[in-house]
């Protein structure tokens, strides 16, 4: 390759990058203005908690992230880290004084929790107006019926880098690899609510390869190192690559790589998240925002007097 067909080529992979570091700065950025305007009229520092319980690394870096980007943007964070030998009873008990606790706006708990604490039981304790991970059934509920409420963050993060990227969705094929409950079906609700025509696969689904060739959108949540390639791909489809995954080389060299075969996809791609500086960075930006807006919610129904729900 000479070497303005090697420029070319980078300028072209650039073009296709959807570049969700970038966007989640200015996001941050945005909330951290409207949390200053907030603390202005309302006298009121919007409050996280976040609570990990084990010593997962993983989820201690992302707790980590989370608190110091919290600080970033105006809101104070309150980190409660539990030993592994928590029991379900004292979670319960920390959740019940968070609820009660006016200076904490959103409560967090860091997914996966050990084995002996049941993970429904922890999430429903939590109060639905606090809930900025978008998990309670209320919530669930609401995003299913299309009603305001706090949408989990990964999806959040998709729906608006895809909005960002394609303007208005409607009509479009949506196909989402992956139907977690925290990843997968929210993102295909929230799509289906942006008036996409969305299909879910999922382990048992046949046909991967035609029905993510059908996609004008293809989000991948799965959890399997590049299982989507260029064959899976529409020319020009916009593709969100939610997976994380760790893996080594035969050097013994780690790095992170998402579901997507970067490098194969981009020559299909119209539109392609990286891993990582794709979706992750979204995730904790938009707990940011999701954060701001559950003391905006509950500051007004405090002062309406509508049935403060915390
Ligand atoms: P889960 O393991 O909970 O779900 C994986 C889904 O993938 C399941 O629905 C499963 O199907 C489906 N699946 C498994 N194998 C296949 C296959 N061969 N073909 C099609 N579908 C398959 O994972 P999560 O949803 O929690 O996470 C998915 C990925 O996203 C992970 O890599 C995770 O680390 C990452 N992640 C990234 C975040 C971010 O901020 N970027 C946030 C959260 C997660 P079935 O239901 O039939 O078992």
């Amino acid at each position: 390759m000479n070497q303005l067909s090697a420029s070319q080529a980078i300028e072209e992979t650039c073009s296709i990058v959807i570049d969700g570091k970038a966007f989640a700065k200015r996001l941050r950025g945005e909330v951290a203005e409207e949390v200053a305007s907030f603390v202005a009229d309302t006298g009121h520092q919007p409050g996280l908690a976040v609570v990990l319980v084990g010593s997962d690394p993983a989820s201690q870096v992302y707790v980590r992230t989370k608190m110091r980007q919290a600080e970033e943007v105006g809101i104070a964070s309150f980190q409660h880290l539990l030993g592994s030998e928590t029991t379900e009873a004292q979670l319960l008990s920390l959740i019940t004084l968070l609820n009660e606790d006016d200076s904490v706006d959103g409560i967090l708990v860091q997914l996966p929790l050990p084995e002996h604490i049941n993970e429904s039981a922890v999430i429903e304790a939590i109060d639905p107006a606090k809930d900025v991970d978008g998990f309670h059934p209320i919530n669930v509920g609401r995003l299913s019926a299309g009603e305001p409420g706090m949408v989990p963050c990964t999806p959040l993060g998709c729906l608006l880098l895809l909005q960002d990227r394609l303007g208005d969705l409607s009509g479009m094929k949506a196909v989402v690899v992956g139907r977690s409950n925290i990843v997968g079906k929210p993102i295909g609700q929230l799509l289906l609510n942006a008036n996409c025509t969305v299909t879910t696969l999922h382990s048992r689904s046949r046909d991967m390869v035609a029905e993510c060739r059908r996609a004008d959108i293809l989000v991948v949540a799965v959890g399997l190192p590049e299982m989507i390639g260029a064959e899976h791909i529409k020319l020009g489809a916009t593709v969100l690559d939610v997976g994380i995954n760790r893996i080594e080389n035969a050097k013994g060299e780690k790095r992170l790589v998402g579901d997507v075969d970067f490098d194969a996809a981009a020559s299909k791609a119209g539109g392609l998240t990286p891993v990582p500086g794709g979706i992750g960075p979204m995730t904790v930006a938009c707990l940011m925002r999701n954060t701001l807006a559950a003391a905006r919610q509950r500051s007004h129904t405090s002062v309406t007097g509508g049935g403060k729900t915390s």
